[in-house]
């Protein structure tokens, strides 16, 4: 078959608990990603009593 090994890096997003893929839109700052949208951060960064 086609060598096809180009992969994204991936992460697990801790709100949801699931894998999303690198984006276009966070090359800059990948590694500042945790969550995997803008409601996910939204939960986990208002995560109070
Ligand atoms: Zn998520």
């Amino acid at each position: 078959m086609a060598h096809h090994k180009l992969t994204l890096p991936t992460k697990i997003c801790p709100s949801c608990q699931r894998p999303f893929a690198w984006r276009k839109k966070w090359a800059r700052d990948w590694d500042k990603v945790k969550f995997c949208s803008d409601r996910c951060r939204g939960v986990g960064e208002t995560e109070r009593p």
